[in-house]
């Protein structure tokens, strides 16, 4: 059984590793911009609602993002395991995780923290071309992820289920790598 928390700055390839090891563990990929993106795509109305904040690199209020991460948490395939990618990334958001995975009798392995340089993600993700991946966005997002969720970084290191990782490797290595923490 596998419980994963992904941690890192915006362009740190927490979604591609999360991919393929959730593939290799079948279990299931939780990535909340994923959620999002899929919401807005559907113009449902938590897409509405999100929409402008994730084309400004702000954070979408957490009171959306729980009641999204309940749902999803509330289905059977997360009884097979998890990672969580993307979620939490506020201090408010760790402490609902918390109870909420209190009230499900179950509890999360590891945080995995991605560690890369920020120069190496500004590249990484003007070379990828998303929406929000213009200059701007891209600096604006990596200050809110400094801002609001790196002091996660401590919240879990403080509770000993802080790994971290270096991001700035191949993506081949980086998966033996997270193989490696997960199986020992
Ligand atoms: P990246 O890691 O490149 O920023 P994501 O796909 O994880 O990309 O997130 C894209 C956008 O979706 C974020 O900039 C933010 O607006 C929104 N988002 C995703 N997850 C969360 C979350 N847990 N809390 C608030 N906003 C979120």
């Amino acid at each position: 059984m596998t419980r994963l928390i992904f941690l890192g700055p915006p362009g740190a390839g927490k979604g591609t590793q999360a991919q393929a090891l959730a593939d290799a563990e079948k279990i299931p990929h939780i990535s909340t911009g994923d959620i999002l993106r899929g919401a807005v795509s559907q113009q449902t109305e938590l897409g509405r609602q999100a929409q402008s904040y994730m084309d400004k690199g702000e954070l979408v209020p957490d009171q959306l993002i729980l009641e999204m991460v309940r749902d999803r948490l509330g289905k059977n395939d997360v009884n097979s395991g998890w990672i969580l990618d993307g979620f939490p990334r506020t201090v408010v958001q760790a402490t609902f995780l918390d109870k909420l995975l209190q009230e499900m009798h179950q509890s999360c392995d590891w945080v995995i923290n991605f560690d890369v340089p920020d120069e190496v993600l500004v590249q990484r993700l003007l070379g990828r071309g998303r929406k929000d991946d213009t200059e701007t966005v891209i600096r604006h997002r990596l200050d809110v992820y400094r801002q609001q969720t790196a002091p996660l970084i401590d919240f879990y290191r403080q509770r000993n289920q802080l790994v971290s990782i270096d991001g700035d490797q191949p993506v081949d290595q980086l998966t033996t790598e997270l193989q490696q923490v997960i199986q020992s």
